[in-house]
């Protein structure tokens, strides 16, 4: 019998640091074209999960954006059964930052956006399942915790206005959103590594930036110990 090997099985799921992407599957197809799939994870597994609307408006809003801001051609963008993230298959070779820095554009764009598309009963399987409103929320938790933990690992203090610029958080909605979102944030911190990243926004202490830099220096390295899949 052939014996199966399921990547996302494989992995430690404990040991996962999200928000980010990772290149989980490169395959060569016989014509020898590459296809690279990314687990593009917004939650810590078995501890946040995206809410069903907010995963399929998602879904939806993502299918259009991230094509937009990508310039290699996607198969597609899929949930996570387990609603912690999405898998995306793209044709080409391995590009981590530039589907990074795409998947964070067309999070940009979820914010600003009036309507789910596709949300016709002859559109979608399940026309009635779809909030904007819990799409943002998951798209902004998603900008907010990475560029949190980026700053926690270089040490680094950030200012409220500075994030409500580079994320066009310009309305009160957005930026109630905003508030929202860091109290979830410290709320999940607080349970997997018993440490609130909002202080990075509140001239925290030379000790507490230390500590925030210790914590999260091992963040790449525990994403690369992920088992690498096998031919
Ligand atoms: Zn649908």
């Amino acid at each position: 019998m052939k014996k199966i090997k399921v990547e996302s099985f494989e992995i430690d799921h404990d040991k996962l640091m999200p928000p980010y992407v990772r290149a989980s599957k490169k395959i060569k197809t016989s014509k020898g074209e590459d296809i690279t799939c990314y687990d593009l994870r917004f939650t810590y597994p078995n501890l946040e999960f995206i809410s069903q609307k907010g995963i399929h408006s998602l879904e939806h809003i993502l299918a259009y954006k991230l094509r937009e801001h990508y310039d290699k051609p996607i198969i597609d963008i899929s949930p996570m059964g387990c609603r912690t993230g999405f898998y995306v298959s793209v044709i080409g070779k391995e590009d981590l930052k530039g589907i990074l820095e795409a998947v964070k554009k067309a999070l940009i764009d979820v914010l600003k956006e009036k309507k789910v598309p596709g949300t016709r009963k002859k559109e979608c399987g399940n026309y009635k399942e779809h909030s904007l409103k819990e799409a943002k929320f998951w798209a902004l938790k998603f900008l907010v915790h990475n560029l949190l933990l980026n700053a926690a690992k270089e040490g680094k203090k950030l200012k409220r206005e500075d994030i409500y610029k580079k994320f066009n958080l310009n309305s009160t909605y957005l930026k109630k959103l905003f508030s929202k979102v860091l109290s979830h944030i410290d709320k999940v911190e607080k349970e997997k590594h018993n440490f609130k990243l909002s202080v990075l926004l509140k001239n925290p202490k030379e000790l507490t930036l230390k500590e925030a830099k210790k914590k999260y220096k091992n963040y790449k390295d525990t994403l690369e110990e992920a088992p690498k899949l096998e031919k």
